[in-house]
């Protein structure tokens, strides 16, 4: 009797690319507080999303359909929602908030503040925001001929520690930026108030289905963004005991020069982390300059990895996996490890 999720969250693509920048950046480009600023903020957007889809997966009502994180096209522009709930009466937008500290909104100015040592930082609107999200999907909807759908929006603060102090202590801001905690009586608070039957089974299945086939994850060329090109990365496989860098191919595996270790896969989180940081295919000549080997390994390599592909000879490209089947543990060298938890760069909220 719990809600079904047909979109389970995964790491993001700019969530992935970070751990990718971490584990191929070369030790002497370490240094940098915008990357490390960045990962910290998409790290800390995925655990408070996670926070909520645990909550969530408690609420005990099995007639909820969760989407967790879908970012669809209303052209010109893409929406992306946290969270969306799709029931047989209304739909649920979920905009998820992972602040951390004391914050306070004014409704009267429609603005959130937060003041650290003496210096007050404005931040936009988060119920703004996901009015936006709504007025996206309700044109979104319009488009799939389906009209006047209930649409409820909530703010949901991922993180018990945070204090947002309603200045003008406004009771409808009450019921729209709530804790993770209070959000099975906040669902259960809306769901009473909208007791009508709009959506047909068979419109919700038409529904689910266009959701899943329009979502497009964001996809940022973080090396473009933090201006890194190949002269900044690791040539070759990196050691996963010692991140010396790199490994000489040996017959089907891999040997470590400097602490001996062998491994048989390393390049396969190589390759994974080229589609991140590189873009979606990849050759057998690109592949050959990825791993440092010959033409006949980089083939071997390649075909031992099922991944898709198209063309013959040395125009065939090998075609990344899908998001969802990308490694989600996040590995990275202990030394990278210890140098993003002592770094003090202080996470950026701006474009949240
Ligand atoms: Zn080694």
């Amino acid at each position: 009797m719990v809600p079904l999720s047909l979109k389970n969250r995964f790491k993001n693509y700019d969530l992935l690319a970070y751990e990718a920048v971490f584990r191929q950046l070369l030790e002497d480009y370490w240094k940098s507080d915008s990357i490390i600023s960045a990962y910290k903020k998409e790290k800390a957007g995925y655990d408070g999303e996670k926070n909520v889809d645990y909550k969530l997966s408690t609420y005990p009502q099995k007639d909820l359909i969760v989407f967790q994180g879908i970012r669809l096209p209303n052209p010109p522009f893409y929406f992306q929602i946290d969270t969306l709930i799709l029931t047989r009466n209304l739909i649920y937008i979920l905009e998820v908030k992972n602040y951390q500290g004391k914050f306070q909104y004014d409704s009267k100015l429609q603005q959130l503040t937060q003041e650290v040592d003496g210096k007050a930082t404005a931040y936009k609107d988060p119920i703004l925001q996901a009015e936006a999200q709504k007025t996206h999907l309700q044109q979104w909807l319009e488009k799939h001929g389906i009209y006047n759908v209930p649409i409820e929006t909530l703010v949901v603060i991922a993180f018990p520690s945070t204090i947002i102090e309603n200045i003008h202590q406004d009771p409808e801001v009450y019921k729209k930026i709530i804790h993770s905690e209070s959000l099975h009586q906040h669902l259960n608070r809306l769901s009473e108030t909208h007791t009508k039957n709009i959506l047909t089974a068979a419109t919700i299945r038409k529904l689910t289905k266009a959701l899943l086939h329009e979502d497009q994850p964001l996809h940022t060329n973080i090396l473009d963004f933090h201006n890194l090109s190949d002269q900044h990365l690791i040539k070759g496989v990196p050691c996963e005991k010692c991140n010396h860098s790199s490994m000489l191919r040996l017959y089907k595996k891999w040997l470590c020069p400097k602490c001996k270790a062998t491994a048989v896969k390393a390049h396969e989180r190589k390759i994974l982390d080229y589609f991140l940081l590189h873009g979606d295919t990849i050759s057998n000549k690109q592949c050959r300059e990825l791993l440092q080997v010959g033409p006949r390994t980089a083939y071997t390599i390649l075909n031992s990895m099922n991944l898709s592909h198209k063309g013959s000879n040395s125009a065939r490209k090998y075609y990344s996996p899908s998001l969802n089947e990308f490694p989600q543990n996040s590995y990275l060298p202990t030394k990278m490890q210890r140098h993003i938890k002592l770094s003090n760069s202080r996470i950026k909220w701006h474009h949240t």
